[in-house]
């Protein structure tokens, strides 16, 4: 046994009005059911506030934050807004937030750090575009080893980092990495994890994201190194979620 829980997230991206807020509720309830797992759900920063009463027992996050208190960033979220407003964790890094917003890893190493010492516990999200994939497996693994490195902050530790592989061309498209590609990018991903943190390398969990279903989430859940997944479009619902929370 590896000693990491395993961890379902579910990342709601810009989607969910209070009209919503029921399937915050009943994903509450689906978790309540399982002591063995973890849960998350990263929101809107609009329906944070409203959402961590109906959510007990999943860990309500934000999905992404800046890497500065405050001060003149016009439309950004800092992670001490998040905590205010009941957020226990944040995503950084995700490739909408990259390839929109020009976020480097170095910027992504700041946030997870910013976010971590505001108290927040931090999902780091790397993975290739197809172009990249298409160049052949062996060099997508090193790209993603490379953005990873270059992605991880100071201190990381277990005990508030989650790294979660996400291949751009996996995210929305209703393409899944296969399982033999997801494993050797997640056994790849932990040699260089413990390469670079020893022991809390080890200790680290690796989600799978991109496409994940009731359909295909028990063979990517029970492959070695797969700590969880991240969930985008078959969360916002709890019946999609359900059997994604029951394949882990
Ligand atoms: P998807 O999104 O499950 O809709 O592919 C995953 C993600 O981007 O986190």
């Amino acid at each position: 046994m590896t000693g990491r829980r395993k961890l379902i997230a579910g990342n709601w991206k810009m989607n969910g009005l209070k009209a919503h807020l029921s399937e915050v509720s009943a994903i509450a309830k689906l978790a309540g059911a399982r002591d063995d797992i973890d849960v998350a759900l990263f929101l809107p920063a609009t329906l944070i506030a409203a959402a961590a009463p109906l959510a007990d027992g999943v860990l309500i996050g934000g999905q992404d934050c800046h890497q500065a208190q405050s001060g003149a960033y016009t439309g950004d979220i800092s992670a001490a807004m998040l905590v205010e407003a009941g957020a226990g964790a944040t995503l950084v890094g995700h490739s909408e937030r990259r390839a929109y917003h020009g976020e480097t890893s170095a910027d992504v190493a700041a946030k997870a750090a910013f976010a971590h010492g505001a108290g927040l516990k931090v999902v780091l999200c790397v993975g290739e575009t197809l172009e990249t994939r298409e160049l052949g497996d062996e060099e997508a693994q090193d790209w993603v080893v490379d953005q990873l490195l270059a992605s991880l902050p100071e201190g990381a530790d277990p005990d508030w980092l989650t790294i979660a592989y996400e291949p751009v061309w996996a995210i929305g498209t209703g393409k899944v990495a296969t399982p033999p590609q997801i494993a050797a990018m997640h056994a790849t991903l932990r040699a260089a994890l413990v390469a670079r943190l020893g022991e809390k390398g080890a200790a680290m969990r690796l989600l799978y994201g991109g496409s994940v279903s009731g359909d295909n989430a028990a063979d990517i859940l029970h492959l070695p190194d797969v700590d969880g997944a991240l969930v985008g479009g078959a969360s916002l619902s709890a019946a999609k979620f359900a059997p994604i929370i029951a394949a882990a």
